[in-house]
């Protein structure tokens, strides 16, 4: 499981996470929804390192990290622990979508290419892009490529998959075809965290929805509670500003 205990990251002066406590079970599917700037992606960042906190402990699977006796060998395992999905795909713009699928199976993993794309082609078949191996992304729609960024977070097999507001990036017309696979993965028991602003998604997928604002988690439970039954002030009053 993943267990994150006194978390604290501060941009200088600024506390960003507040001593953040969480735990998410394997095959869980974990929501975070909160107004902007309250660090809802930093603390996706923090958990895989990509931003380093001062205090707290991450726990995912068999790896253990205390951030106050951090070293660059727990580093590297915590970080394979987890894939993130951005906002804005952050593709290879000189590689092609089997290209940008393998590269971290040829480069970390040190596979064989040809290995590495009998795999790199079956993720980008299950996203729906049997066609376009050796497209680039230039010539991908940003729901096309946002699934190339799922099939290369799939091909390191992590512990878990970090999303991060997947579709705020893209035309309305190509959300759905983005939730449909991340839909299919939480139906194949895929752990994720998912930060999102797609409510009416977090409520239909997700097995938890953490409520954050001002750096702190609020509040927390099922969607059907936090959605319908709100218990705090914050939370309802986000939920109501929303359309
Ligand atoms: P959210 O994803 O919930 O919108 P963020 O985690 O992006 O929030 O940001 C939380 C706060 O941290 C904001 O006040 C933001 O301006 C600040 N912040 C985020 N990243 C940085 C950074 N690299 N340097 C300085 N401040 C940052
Ligand atoms: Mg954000």
């Amino acid at each position: 499981m993943i267990k994150v205990s006194g978390l604290q990251k501060k941009f200088n002066d600024l506390q960003v996470l507040h001593h953040i406590d969480l735990e998410i079970n394997k095959g869980e599917v974990v929501a975070i929804i909160g107004p902007s700037g309250s660090g809802k992606s930093t603390l996706l960042r923090c958990l895989n390192l990509l931003e380093v906190p001062e205090e707290g402990t991450v726990v995912i699977d068999d790896v253990v990290v205390n951030m106050r006796e951090l070293a660059k060998k727990d580093m590297y395992r915590l970080r394979q622990k987890s894939a993130m999905v951005f906002q804005n795909y952050n593709l290879f713009k000189n590689k092609t979508a089997l290209q940008n699928v393998i590269e971290s199976l040829l480069v970390a993993k040190k596979m064989k290419e040809r290995e590495a794309k009998v795999i790199g082609e079956r993720l980008l078949e299950m996203v729906g892009l049997s066609g376009k191996f050796d497209n680039y992304p230039s010539m991908l729609s940003g729901g096309q490529q946002q699934r190339v960024g799922i099939a290369r977070a799939l091909a390191v097999e992590p512990y878990v998959i970090l999303f991060d507001e997947p579709t705020s990036a893209l035309d309305p017309e190509l959300v759905g075809e983005v939730l449909n696979v991340m839909r299919s993965l939480a139906d194949k028991d895929t752990t994720m965290i998912i930060v999102t602003h797609e409510m009416s998604f977090a409520r239909e997928v997700a097995d938890r929805v953490v409520f954050m604002a001002d750096g702190k988690i609020i509040e927390q439970g099922p969607p059907e509670d936090i959605f319908t039954n709100p218990q705090n002030e914050r939370t309802k009053k986000f939920l109501s500003q929303l359309s």
